[in-house]
């Protein structure tokens, strides 16, 4: 069966075998894009998302599911086109980056890349929820 991920790097859509664990290249950026652990659980969470999106970024805030972070931004953008508010969206957002701060940055740090506007917006605000002053001191002193 085929699933559909998103590049941690340029939120290039991706159609991988859902046995596939590990890593794929995206063909658009090159970039080794990890296949979710959670990847079986990814077309019920994305039909979730479609339909519920609110509780289903619950579900993924509770698993921690980070790599799922392009996924719900796609989602968060749906919902603003549709008129929604994303309030719950939004929440459910921030409390998984902020309960996994560091691989949060990472895949953001990716998505604020994106060729998408949108996803290079709603990754950029999101990154103010990872932690700046962290990030700060892990970097060279310049
Ligand atoms: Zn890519």
């Amino acid at each position: 069966m085929r699933i559909e991920i998103f590049c941690q790097r340029c939120g290039e859509s991706l159609s991988i075998d859902d046995k596939g664990k590990g890593t794929v290249e995206c063909p658009q950026c090159f970039y080794e894009v990890n296949v979710p652990a959670t990847a079986a659980d990814i077309p019920r969470l994305c039909t979730l998302l479609e339909e519920g999106p609110e509780a289903a970024a619950w579900a993924l805030s509770d698993l921690g599911a980070v790599d799922a972070l392009p996924q719900l931004l796609h989602a968060l953008q749906r919902g603003f086109e549709h008129g929604d508010d994303n309030d719950g969206m939004s929440s459910a957002l921030v409390d998984l980056i902020e309960g996994n701060p560091e691989s949060s940055r990472q895949i953001l740090t990716g998505l604020a890349q994106s060729s998408d506007p949108y996803m290079r917006e709603n990754a950029n605000w999101l990154l103010e929820f990872c932690g700046d002053n962290q990030a700060d001191a892990d970097s060279p002193t310049v």
